[in-house]
């Protein structure tokens, strides 16, 4: 029987699922696919022999990134970004493989996982976040990158938790649910006002879950961190995450749990990334060997599950080593570590969201421009003011009229609580960690005024933000939780 075949910018491709090598599709096409590219990749690897690109990582699941056009007999395809036929930018395949090379290589010689993540994914999951930068942003790449991964950092509170590196657990204590007070699950926990309002609001309103999953992917990372701490506290160390299509995997096998202070446990664990189509023979084995927590977790949620976790890896000291499992299918996992995931600060939120670089190429800002003070710019070339793609929002900006507005950043729900003479209880709610609570302060205000009206329309206009400091807590008047009984 002839398989179909799909033919993409001179790569062929099972036509079922769109890969190189197919472990439903019995194909392997790296061999013929390596000849298109032979010589780059030969540039590229000047050590390597052909041979020894026949067992490169194949690259998997082209129709995410291309789909059919059919007009003659033989569809063609196009790239889903651009619209491209055989697009040479999304459908590159000698530069896919060449970086994905480097990326193995590297992988494994850190003995991280290998990952690519873009700058627009990078973007993405700033903004699930809270850090906000538009997509067209002109930062340079590692701007961004630096940026993610401080967001990460900021959502870990690593700076607040580990001072020094490389970062050895085995010097901690233990953590067992003998002994411990809480589940592990409510150690994980992390929040802060505004997720603690949400959440009463949905219970008010009878709705089951506050957080629908899939549709923010830090908040689904953090509810799989969640998930497998709740696993450890029913006993279960395994997990196999996975998306609901069953293309990517990531097998994990917590190895211990410690202890970084009373509120933050650190779990150790041992991971590996499969994808459906070329799945290794030691990973189906593992998977055969436990029981396993199964976890659905979209492709993105798992990318960054695996920065977090490469991240991570990189902390420990080299030397570092736990009890691998004595099949030896764990022999080839990476060994990082989870710290709970919270949500950023605005503190942090505010670092992250300020340095956006110039509105012009990106670079660092020195300067602004003079007419509407208000777009940043690198001051090389011509002043900003004499940029026409700048020109209608510096109009927009500039001779606007300022419209005062009182507002409060308390919450409806604690006004209407307050009013009613109830006690809350604002640390216990939100599971607070020492870490984060520092920054909490709320601010008061009785009345709040209703918004003024837009009348700006679709012109962008500015919003001077002062905070008051009438009615501010004191730094001694600290709120401190309810013990809970
Ligand atoms: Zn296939
Ligand atoms: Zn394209
Ligand atoms: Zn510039
Ligand atoms: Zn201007």
């Amino acid at each position: 029987m002839d398989e179909p075949l799909a033919i993409i910018n001179s790569f062929a491709f099972c036509g079922a699922h769109g890969c190189e090598y197919c472990h439903e599709c019995y194909t392997d096409h790296r061999l013929t696919n390596n000849h298109q590219i032979m010589d780059q990749l030969c540039a590229a690897f000047p050590a390597l022999t052909e041979d020894h690109f026949l067992d490169r990582q194949p690259i998997s699941y082209v129709f995410d990134k291309a789909v059919a056009r059919s007009s003659g007999k033989e569809p063609e395809y196009e790239c889903k970004e651009h619209h491209t036929l055989d697009c040479s930018t999304c459908l590159d395949w000698a530069a896919l493989v060449v970086e994905d090379m480097k990326r193995q290589a590297q992988s494994k010689s850190t003995k991280v996982i290998a990952v690519g993540i873009t700058r627009k994914e990078k973007l993405q999951y700033l903004y699930s976040m809270g850090v906000n930068l538009p997509l067209t942003t002109r930062l340079p790449d590692d701007a961004i990158e630096k940026k993610f991964r401080s967001a990460i950092d900021a959502s870990q509170t690593f700076a607040t938790l580990i001072a020094k590196l490389p970062f050895d657990p085995s010097t901690l204590p233990l953590w067992s649910q003998k002994t411990s007070k809480a589940t592990l699950l409510k150690t994980v926990s992390r929040g802060n006002f505004e997720e603690a309002f949400a959440n009463i609001r949905a219970r008010r309103e009878g709705k089951e879950i506050t957080w629908p999953l899939f549709e923010n992917t830090f908040m689904d990372a953090r509810q799989t961190i969640m998930g497998l701490a709740d696993g450890i506290d029913k006993g279960v160390k395994t997990a196999l995450i996975q998306d609901k299509d069953i293309k990517y995997a990531i097998c994990l096998r917590i190895v211990e749990v410690r202890m970084l202070n009373e509120e933050t446990p650190v779990m150790v664990v041992l991971c590996h990334r499969e994808t459906r189509d070329a799945p290794a023979l030691e990973t189906i084995r593992w998977a055969q060997e436990i029981s396993l927590l199964k976890v659905t977790a979209t492709p993105e949620e798992q990318k960054l599950l695996l920065a977090v976790l490469n991240m991570n890896a990189r902390r420990l000291p080299p030397a570092y080593s736990v009890k691998r499992n004595s099949s030896g299918s764990e022999a080839t996992f990476a060994l990082s570590f989870l710290l709970p995931l919270g949500p950023i600060n605005q503190k942090d939120i505010g670092k992250l969201t300020h340095h956006t670089g110039c509105v012009v190429c990106g670079k660092k800002t020195v300067s602004k421009c003079s007419r509407c003070l208000s777009m940043e710019y690198c001051g090389v070339g011509k002043p900003l003011v004499q940029i026409k793609e700048h020109k209608p929002t510096c109009n927009s900006l500039r001779g606007g009229e300022w419209v005062q507005f009182t507002f409060s950043v308390q919450p409806p729900e604690m006004r209407l609580a307050a009013a009613r003479g109830e006690k809350i209880s604002m640390v216990t709610w939100n599971n607070m960690s020492r870490a984060t609570r520092d920054n909490m302060k709320i601010d008061h205000c009785d009345d709040e005024p209703a918004l003024p009206p837009n009348m700006h329309s679709q012109n962008p206009f500015l919003i001077k933000m002062q905070r008051g400091l009438f009615g501010v807590y004191a730094p001694d008047h600290d709120i401190r939780p309810h013990k809970e009984h």
